[in-house]
């Protein structure tokens, strides 16, 4: 099976200096991508956000900071010793994720790595963290994914795609760390290796992961569709060489839905959602304009997140209703015409978060 090379994702591409070797030799095999990269190379969409120069000075160290907590996260984890190895039964996978829990994760499952599941080599998204891993090949070291989810804020979600969306994003990617992290120095005090997948050092896609840890299912967003949350959601993943009670992956009739639904590729104002399949590690995903969907980030200055807004399990369906919608299309019609009844096409807010409003100023 071909792996995935982060070397192939977007970030990763945008991030090559022109004139460098890295940057000839991808694009000498990669030409399909030059002219669209080069773009969109060097910028740096939050700097386009359409807001007063005040608003900015105001709000934007609210998150400006968050790489370096993850910074030191890493650290933390890297430098923490393992200590004295306990005994681990494999069924204190139950205990586990109840850890993670209690640590910040909204939900957690655990998948048996392979060498399939990680990526190829890596693409070098971990200058914030001063590691050089441009290109470097992936070895399986771990045995174990201890996958989790950490919910966003559906208030904030619900104002994309303005600045209250990129919070909440930025704010999770930083939630994810810190789970993460206090999850491996978790396992290192028991006596096992563990590192964790953070937003600025990834060994592995961790889509396909949740979706074998039975977090989810692969919606047409390319994204993970929780039944609770939608794809409201972001990623953490904790390796390791502790051996755990695995679990299966789940289908809740997700794919046939996406079908009736299409509300994310028709809400998506860049129109880089598409139908057509493409395969990621061996798991089904959907071709994506990621350079158009980034161009348009540009455009919004945040990290638009509509795709996210849009998903009928972002806002909420009764569970028993999303229980029995597998093979059941008269189920499906039903929590579609009910949501949009609701919500209409997307459930967009227009009113700012207090969190952001200056109005009260007393200068
Ligand atoms: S983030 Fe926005 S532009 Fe990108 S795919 Fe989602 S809806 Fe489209
Ligand atoms: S918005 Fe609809 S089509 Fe898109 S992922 Fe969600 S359920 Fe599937």
């Amino acid at each position: 099976m071909k792996k995935y090379d982060e070397r192939e994702t977007l970030f990763s591409r945008i991030s090559l200096e022109k004139g460098t070797k890295e940057y000839e030799e991808f694009y000498a095999k990669n030409p399909q991508y030059q002219k669209d990269d080069d773009s969109i190379r060097g910028v740096s969409f939050r700097d386009n956000l359409r807001k007063s120069d005040e608003f900015k000075k105001r709000f934007f160290p609210l998150t400006a900071n968050n790489k370096l907590f993850i910074k030191n996260l890493h650290d933390l984890v890297e430098n923490f010793e393992v200590k004295e190895r306990q005994v681990i039964e494999h069924s204190f996978a139950k205990n586990l994720k109840e850890i993670g829990k209690y640590y910040g994760a909204t939900d957690v499952g655990m998948m048996k790595l392979k060498d399939s599941s990680y990526y190829e080599y890596l693409g070098g998204l971990s200058d914030e963290i001063g590691l050089d891993t441009y290109g470097k090949k992936v070895k399986r070291t771990f045995n174990t994914a201890i996958v989790f989810t950490v919910k966003m804020d559906l208030e904030f979600m619900n104002r994309a795609p303005h600045f209250e969306e990129l919070l909440t994003t930025e704010e999770a990617y930083l939630k994810v760390a810190q789970v993460g992290a206090r999850i491996a120095v978790y396992i290192k005090s028991l006596g096992y290796r563990a590192m964790f997948n953070h937003s600025e050092y990834y060994l592995a896609p961790l889509v396909p992961l949740a979706v074998d840890a039975g977090l989810g299912e692969i919606g047409i967003c390319n994204h993970l569709v929780t039944k609770e949350h939608g794809n409201n959601v972001r990623l953490g993943a904790v390796f390791t060489n502790l051996q755990v009670d695995y679990d299966q992956p789940i289908e809740y009739g997700l794919n046939d839905f996406c079908k009736i639904c299409s509300l994310c590729m028709m809400n998506c104002p860049s129109k880089s959602i598409t139908h057509k399949e493409r395969m990621v590690n061996g798991k089904r995903f959907f071709k994506f304009d990621d350079a158009s969907c980034f161009a348009l980030w540009n455009n919004s200055g945040t990290d638009c997140g509509t795709c996210i807004q849009s998903c009928p399990f972002t806002q909420g369906v009764d569970l028993f209703k999303v229980n029995q919608m597998k093979d059941n299309p008269k189920m499906m019609k039903q929590i579609m015409e009910e949501y949009l009844e609701e919500f209409g096409r997307r459930n967009y807010t227009k009113k700012e978060l207090s969190i952001l409003n200056l109005e009260d100023k007393d200068d």
